[in-house]
């Protein structure tokens, strides 16, 4: 056997997983598991997100997974990666041609005019979490079917709306450990982009620079020049370096707008880095544009690398309502990727901080016990004790074990001779002492005992 399929097996085996070659079904390639372990840094994902978006003022939304093919045809546009190449599109049953998500935006703007949201109050802030597909290349951070945390919001012009959303971007990823640097840009309105395109194409036109550019470059030269700024392949970025930057084109409006932004990030004392490459894959970007990028400890990965694991995008798109049948709207949004915050948390080996609840653990010996215990724990449960059981099981060594694994402050056992006694017998799990208590009286003396012990307790101070 070769080495690296074996070396490949061996791993797989080290984690616990069967080597997919030995499955009869395995997952789809660029397909993720979530397990147990690793569901723990997803929820406190979520819950810093949906934390952030209330506190800023954004309510939550949910959109199908499927939508119609054109949607993303016109909105994310025809010509982008995403709808070109990676897309994930079908004929139903119906003989609709219809795609699985591959982005969150063009679903909440058709939300925003179908469901006539331009007359309620504006803005309208969206607040979105979900998974999204793309048929790309998988490999580390990078998978097909993923999820994003997505802000979006409609009805304002004000450069302050573009701040809210870095500001909530940078938010999320400081208060969960995570060092990041904004990389900013502005690629202008329609007017001064076409004026900059102009001069895109002469500099590339001078002195034989065309032929030195790699194949899809060539191509973009005459599909979207805008991005020749932002391949990876050695040679155009060498070219780059000296071609004209697109902020020395904007349009007095377009320049003002964001000025204003970038003076309202160094007053909240955001870091950013003014990044004149940074144009975004979407057609329906215009002025600010913005990604987010993890800061390296080891300063070695190399430009490429970090554009290729951003942690998030976003930028502002005024047309695109208009664009999509609806009334003119000014809009800006972003989507942040859950699984690379994941992925970060966990190779940094951020502590998380301890389950610290409340947990009573019900224990019982003998069939009798178990029966009076499963009622105590429903009485328990809705009086609002947060309360843990493992009634499937008759012995009590294992059931305390359980308890010790679920972080139970206390147990409480019933085994025979209490349930004679009307007693019931009280264990404090960190100190192992145990003593009877009057079974008419386990909620009066749980709750003095609980807040007695929380007085006591204090979280890690450098845990997410
Ligand atoms: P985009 O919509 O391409 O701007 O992506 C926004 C964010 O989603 C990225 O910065 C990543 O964090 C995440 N992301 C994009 N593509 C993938 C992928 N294939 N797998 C995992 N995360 C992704």
């Amino acid at each position: 056997m070769p080495r690296r399929k074996k070396m490949k097996i061996e791993e797989a085996k080290a984690g616990g997983e069967r080597p997919r070659g030995q499955l009869k079904y395995p997952r789809l390639r660029g397909m993720k598991d979530i397990l147990f372990d690793e569901y723990k840094y997803w929820d406190l994902v979520y819950k810093k997100a949906t934390e952030l978006a209330r506190v800023y003022g954004f309510k939550r939304i949910e959109t199908p997974i499927l939508e119609r093919l054109e949607l993303y045809e016109r909105a994310t546009g025809k010509s982008t990666d995403i709808v070109s190449k990676e897309m994930y599109s079908f004929v139903d049953k119906n003989g609709e041609k219809v795609a699985l998500r591959p982005e969150a935006t063009p679903g909440l703007v058709r939300t925003y005019i179908e469901h006539g949201m331009l007359n309620l109050p504006q803005p309208v802030k969206m607040f979105w979490l979900g998974p999204v597909f793309r048929h790309d290349k998988p490999q580390a951070g990078r998978y097909r079917q993923f999820n994003q945390f997505d802000l979006e919001i409609f009805g304002d012009a004000t450069p302050i709306a573009d701040v809210i959303l870095i500001l909530v971007a940078y938010n999320f990823f400081r208060e969960l450990q995570i060092a990041v640097q904004i990389q900013i840009n502005s690629i202008g309105c329609k007017e001064c982009r076409e004026q900059y395109i102009e001069k895109l194409l002469n500099f590339y036109k001078e002195r034989g620079k065309r032929a030195k550019l790699c194949y899809d470059c060539k191509k973009r030269l005459v599909k979207n020049p805008l991005r020749l700024l932002d391949c990876k392949e050695e040679v155009c970025i060498k070219l780059r370096e000296d071609a004209p930057q697109i902020v020395d084109s904007l349009c007095d409006s377009c320049r003002d707008h964001f000025i204003k932004v970038l003076e309202y990030l160094d007053e909240l004392e955001i870091p950013y880095n003014l990044n004149p490459y940074l144009v975004r894959g979407l057609d329906y970007y215009n002025r600010t544009v913005f990604e987010v990028w993890p800061v390296e400890e080891d300063g070695e990965k190399s430009r490429e690398n970090r554009a290729q694991s951003a942690l998030g995008g976003g930028g502002r798109y005024d047309n695109l309502m208009e664009y999509m049948g609806g009334r003119e709207t000014p809009a800006c949004g972003f989507g942040l990727g859950i699984e690379r915050t994941v992925l970060l948390i966990r190779e940094k080996n951020i502590p998380l901080k301890k389950d610290d609840e409340d947990y009573i653990f019900i224990a019982q010996l003998g069939e009798q016990a178990r029966r009076k215990a499963m009622n105590l724990f429903e009485e328990m449960r809705r009086s609002g004790f947060k309360v843990r059981q493992l009634f499937t099981k008759d012995s009590l060594k294992a059931q305390l074990e359980e308890a010790d694994r679920v972080g139970a402050k206390y147990s409480l056992i019933l085994g025979q001779k209490e349930l004679m006694d009307g007693t019931i017998l009280l264990r404090d799990m960190e100190s192992g002492i145990q003593e009877v208590i009057d079974y008419k009286k386990i909620n009066a003396d749980m709750e003095k005992r609980l807040s007695e012990k929380n007085k006591q307790t204090k979280n890690g101070e450098n845990s997410v």
